[in-house]
């Protein structure tokens, strides 16, 4: 579709490529209408940062920040009449200390439209940098002591939760250990309570890569008897969502990392659209080359499964009749587009990308 809530670029993230302009540009030039440029919110402690920012420190990322809501407002100016651009900050959960942040950039920063609820990390330990440190993540969230996902202490550790050898004493800790269901569950339980906690405390417009849990297990089936309490919490948590009209993103980005459907997975869409919820979508996109990657795919599998309309978020005001409020901060509202599926948008990005690739 025209839309994408859910982008970032190398010139503010590290594990992203290119300039922030030369994405947008591509983002132009595929056939996209609006373009959400949400940035990763800054870490707040030295071991939550990865190893490719060891160089950097928590301060460094937040002023980071700060120059990307420059550069993107100026941005959003100078394209105003070929995109429309919504300038955003994808969220980390890592400890209370993103909590406060989030609040502080929020009321500091007015020319942010709308944040993407993300969850990366359960039990302090990232779960989508590498398969390894799942492992870690998942086997910590089974020690009695590590039960909650937002720990509340600040380590005075020099050393990011990544770069923590794997304990060789420990079996389930080891490359290519597939854990079973039943040492899965209190990792899932884990991952929808901090989800959850997110969600009632920040009420964030999209939902990002809703079930990010399953990257390394796409297989799971979420309602399996050995995974007792994680359907339950992943239907509260989209009742939640439901019902303060926050808009669940189709995130192409699963496709590249070798899914065959984007996130949310088949089973947890289904449950969004019986409940009535509302989709958008996003690339996910960390560069040029990522632009609109797999969103084709993405649309026949959307569309497979029923999905008829879709959402975008729209500046409050620009608000027209029909728009639906997302949320209490009032920034920006959602608009729907039926018939998307046989948007001119498909055959010019179809075309576009074509052309990239020759
Ligand atoms: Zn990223
Ligand atoms: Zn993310």
């Amino acid at each position: 579709m025209p839309h994408s809530h859910h982008s970032h670029s190398g010139q503010f993230c590290r594990h992203a490529k290119d300039q922030l302009e030369e994405v947008v540009v591509e983002a132009i030039r595929q056939g996209f209408e609006v373009f959400g440029l949400s940035e990763h919110a800054p870490r707040y402690r030295i071991e939550d940062l990865f190893p490719e920012e060891s160089d950097l420190s928590p301060l460094a990322l937040a002023e980071t920040y700060d120059s990307f809501l420059v550069v993107a407002a100026a941005l959003r100016r100078k394209y105003a009449d070929q995109i429309t651009l919504l300038l955003g900050l994808e969220t980390d959960w890592i400890t209370p200390l993103d909590s406060d942040g989030i609040s502080r950039t929020l009321v500091s920063h007015p020319e942010i439209d709308y944040i993407v609820g993300s969850v990366h990390h359960v039990c302090g330990v990232s779960i989508d940098f590498d398969r390894d440190t799942w492992l870690r993540s998942v086997w910590q969230a089974r020690q009695p002591t590590e039960s909650s996902t937002m720990r509340p202490s600040s380590s005075s550790s020099n050393a990011p939760p990544t770069l923590i050898p794997l304990d060789p004493s420990v079996p389930e800790q080891q490359s290519g250990y597939t854990p079973s269901l039943t040492e899965l569950r209190p990792f899932l339980l884990a991952y929808f309570d901090a989800q959850y906690d997110l969600l009632r405390t920040h009420q964030p417009e999209v939902i990002g890569h809703f079930d990010l849990c399953l990257l390394w297990t796409p297989g799971v089936v979420l309602r399996s008897d050995e995974l007792e309490g994680v359907w339950d919490k992943v239907e509260r948590n989209i009742r939640y969502t439901i019902g303060y009209g926050a808009l669940f993103e189709a995130n192409a980005a699963a496709i590249r990392k070798g899914w065959t459907t984007s996130y949310p997975s088949r089973e947890v869409l289904r449950c969004i659209l019986d409940g009535g919820g509302r989709i958008c979508l996003s690339d996910d996109s960390h560069g040029v080359s990522y632009v609109g990657l797999n969103y084709l795919k993405m649309r026949d599998y959307l569309v497979g499964e029923g999905v008829r309309d879709v959402w975008h978020l729209v500046r409050a005001s620009e608000r027209r009749e029909g728009d639906q409020v997302v949320g209490g901060r009032g920034r920006v509202v959602a608009r729907r587009l039926s018939e998307w599926k046989s948007h001119p948008f498909w055959p010019k990005l179809e075309a576009a990308q074509a052309d990239r690739r020759a």
